[in-house]
């Protein structure tokens, strides 16, 4: 199989290192919406490395989700000229909708950027890679 797009794979939350597993358990629970397994079910690669992996991704999906919300508040107030009290409204029921979207593609992104993709990752499932 040959290499996917990083973005694409970050999008579709595929394992980094055989972009064929799948970074969270599937099917969705609100009650666990960030539930990864240990490793990858098709290479074996680890989720979570070490401890605190996922602290970096905090602020990914900070940075992700400011812009997202000021390009709300922008589309609002300039493109719709809605008042500042109905764009916050709007904001509100955004973000409480995209929340779990981006509380996971930040994770997957930031897997995606230390784990390497490696075409034989299915062979060499009593390895481990990392980009660091
Ligand atoms: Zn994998």
């Amino acid at each position: 199989m040959s290499k996917r797009n990083f973005l694409f794979n970050t999008f579709m939350k595929k394992c980094p290192r055989c972009q064929e597993g799948d970074l969270f358990t599937k099917p969705f629970e609100f009650s666990k919406p960030i539930s990864m397994p240990e490793q990858c079910p098709v290479c074996n690669q680890k989720f979570e490395p070490e401890p605190g992996f996922y602290y970096g991704a905090m602020f990914l999906s900070y940075i992700i989700s400011a812009f997202f919300f000021l390009g709300v508040i922008g589309t609002c107030l300039i493109i719709f000229k809605l008042s500042l009290n109905t764009s916050m409204f709007i904001l509100l029921v955004i973000a409480a909708l995209t929340y779990m979207f981006f509380l996971r593609i930040s994770r997957s992104l930031w897997i995606n950027i230390m784990v390497k993709y490696d075409p034989k990752a299915k062979e060499n499932k009593n390895t481990q890679s990392f980009g660091y």
